[in-house]
């Protein structure tokens, strides 16, 4: 590990970049994980790494349906796992959510690190792991068509943070809420998601936990009003305008 002063001015961003270097180092993340967070990285930069106003209200949102949904599952890829597998493990917790790994280049090595992982943040069942069942997501081909009967599969909402364009469509399709964080307001992923939260997932799911701990206490009808109060398209366009007005100041 390179030593980081506490004091400099990006230390939460470059601890984070040390984080997965170090993961990949290990083997637990692909060359082209590290390439998937420098892109999220820059547009947190522009956002100024902080948890926007839009942000906020689609983590509201989200919260809402994850509270109502029947079998919420929490899908987490690699750099999930090595960001936040303690706050995964929580939110699941509290949920009483399924996790399910699922990585975008697939290897069995690679798959069974995310599996100890996510184990040693506490998770007791952790679903697509080497060897378990799978069925195939329709409109999907190849290991990323990968879901297990009981996890995505069967789940009404799926919360999945960083997800490729195409699987989103395809979970969309199959009649899934998808609840996604991801920090470029422009990606498929985003533009195609029931719920997008255009923040970094380091931040987002402490504060899903937070918002939900609130939302608990409300009824159904008042969960379903937060639902219907929220609009996606709206939503990014805000954290699109947030981006423009940064350029606007410099
Ligand atoms: P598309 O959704 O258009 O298919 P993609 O998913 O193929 O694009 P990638 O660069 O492979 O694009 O995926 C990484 C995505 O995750 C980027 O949009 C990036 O902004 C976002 N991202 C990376 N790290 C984080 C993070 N820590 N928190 C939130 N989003 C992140
Ligand atoms: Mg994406």
């Amino acid at each position: 590990m390179h030593e980081i002063s506490p004091n400099h001015p990006r230390y939460h961003s470059l601890i984070l970049r040390e984080k997965m270097a170090q993961a990949f180092k290990e083997g637990i993340l692909a060359d082209t994980a590290l390439i998937a967070h420098g892109r999220g990285e820059a547009f947190d930069y522009i956002l100024g790494e902080k948890t926007t106003l839009p942000a906020m209200k689609a983590i509201e949102a989200a919260s809402a349906t994850l509270l109502l949904a029947k079998i919420p599952v929490i899908s987490v890829n690699g750099n999930t796992a090595v960001l936040a597998a303690e706050d995964v493990v929580k939110l699941a917790h509290l949920l009483s959510a399924r996790i399910e790994i699922n990585l975008f280049y697939r290897t069995p090595q690679r798959v069974v690190k995310v599996e100890e992982l996510l184990k040693k943040a506490g998770a007791k069942e952790v679903l697509g792991k080497e060897g378990d069942e799978h069925v195939s997501v329709e409109g999907l081909e190849g290991p990323r068509s990968r879901a297990h009967p009981q996890g995505v599969h069967q789940a009404d909402v799926v919360l999945v943070p960083l997800e490729d364009g195409d699987r989103a469509q395809a979970l969309v399709a199959s009649g899934k809420k998808v609840i996604t964080i991801d920090l470029n307001p422009l990606s498929r992923t985003a533009q195609t998601a029931s719920i997008t939260i255009v923040d970094n997932l380091v931040r987002v799911i402490p504060l899903l936990i937070q918002e939900m701990e609130k939302l608990k206490e409300c009824s159904r009808e008042e969960l379903e009003e937060v639902i219907k109060e929220f609009d996606n398209n709206k939503n990014i366009s805000e954290s699109l305008n947030l981006i423009a007005q940064h350029f606007k100041k410099s």
